[in-house]
């Protein structure tokens, strides 16, 4: 397995569209478990989208670490097929957008449909953080991150607070 490289804000790959997985094969099954390599090195993160590691296709890994305790979900071509008319705010961080975070306003719950690395579907409702989580990640398979929700104001303000910090990180 490999570790791969996080991209940040502004890498233009993080705005770009990914495209669906159509085959089932031993190279995505390879992409997958270096997805959860790479997000396990986080030590913090809990989601991570293939085009954040400048891979533009429809791959997902979430652990939520459920009372301390590894819970893998792989989500390959994720759709959410229904969203609940209730909102909630809560706050949110991306390993793309480091030391940010901010409160966004999302459905509650989700009906979600996705397949398995093996090519398994599922259909299920997702509440709670993994609903949060869920959509924050397809959200980047489609280009978007949690920042374009913000005024413009805010959102220049967090791409500049990651400039800075990677100038000082790079020193
Ligand atoms: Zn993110």
């Amino acid at each position: 397995m490999t570790t791969l490289e996080i991209l940040t804000i502004p890498d233009p790959r993080l705005k770009r569209k990914s495209i669906e997985i159509n085959s089932f094969d031993d190279q995505l099954k390879k992409t997958v478990a270096d997805m959860y390599e790479t997000l396990y090195a986080t030590g913090n993160g809990i989601g991570l989208a293939a085009p954040q590691v400048g891979i533009l296709k429809r791959i997902v890994v979430i652990d939520l670490k459920v009372d301390g305790n590894s819970s893998p979900i792989t989500f390959i071509n994720p759709k959410i097929v229904r969203f609940s008319e209730n909102k909630s705010v809560n706050e949110e961080g991306c390993l793309s957008i480091p030391d940010y975070y901010s409160e966004i306003e999302r459905p509650q719950e989700v009906d979600v449909e996705w397949y398995d690395e093996e090519g398994k579907k599922s259909n299920k409702t997702l509440n709670g953080l993994l609903s949060i989580c869920i959509q924050h990640e397809i959200d980047h398979l489609n280009g978007i991150l949690f920042i374009d929700y913000l005024s413009k104001l805010k959102r220049k303000l967090a791409i500049e607070k990651v400039k800075k910090n990677q100038l000082k990180h790079n020193k």
